[in-house]
């Protein structure tokens, strides 16, 4: 297993969306963010869902990787316009119905507590919430084909290419740069 602890990031529009894409370059090298229960602990309160949640076992990181597939699958499907999986179905409407992470009111303003399945369950109602929702139609792969991150487009006339422009658009821009001058001097030296 690769043993590189990146950082999780969160640039898709939605926490579902950052969620499913916590398998990383899905069709190249796979790489898996949740890989030790301590990277998921750390996806659940990076990502705002949670303020706090108790340590998660390698049971917990097995069942949310395989909600966090069943997501993937069924956003996919939404992307593609086809009709969703049962299995996919059954296994993220089987976390939804789990009590989900409640939020507090304390003095200090509001405040989530919650145990890992808590936290998945917010993370798969959440789901629930896009993929019924009004955003469907702004679903897009990122334009980087190793990326494999489905966001929400937002901008005018969903002009937007890259899931990010710190983690894709630069990266794909400067290798076309490279390309083009590549092929200039190419041309020079024919
Ligand atoms: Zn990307």
């Amino acid at each position: 297993m690769v043993t590189v602890n990146l950082d999780h990031v969160f640039v898709c529009g939605h926490p579902a969306l950052d969620f499913a894409a916590t398998l990383r370059a899905r069709r190249t090298l796979r790489f898996e963010m949740f890989a030790a229960p301590d990277r998921l602990d750390a996806w659940y309160v990076e990502s705002g869902i949670v303020d706090s949640v108790a340590p998660s076992r390698p049971s917990d990181v097995e069942r949310a990787r395989a909600v966090r597939e069943a997501v993937y699958e069924l956003i996919t499907a939404r992307r593609l316009g086809e009709a969703f999986g049962d299995r996919a179905l059954e296994a993220l409407n089987g976390a939804a119905r789990k009590p989900a992470a409640a939020p507090q009111l304390t003095r200090a303003g509001r405040r989530t507590d919650a145990t890992s399945q808590e936290a998945l369950s917010a993370v798969a109602r959440q789901a629930v919430e896009l993929l019924s929702g009004p955003d469907v139609p702004l679903l897009k792969e990122c334009g980087n084909p190793e990326c494999t991150r489905v966001y929400i487009d937002r901008s005018r006339g969903m002009r937007r290419h890259w899931c990010g422009m710190e983690s894709c658009g630069n990266k794909i821009k400067a290798a076309a740069y490279r390309a083009r001058k590549k092929s200039a001097l190419a041309t020079i030296d024919g």
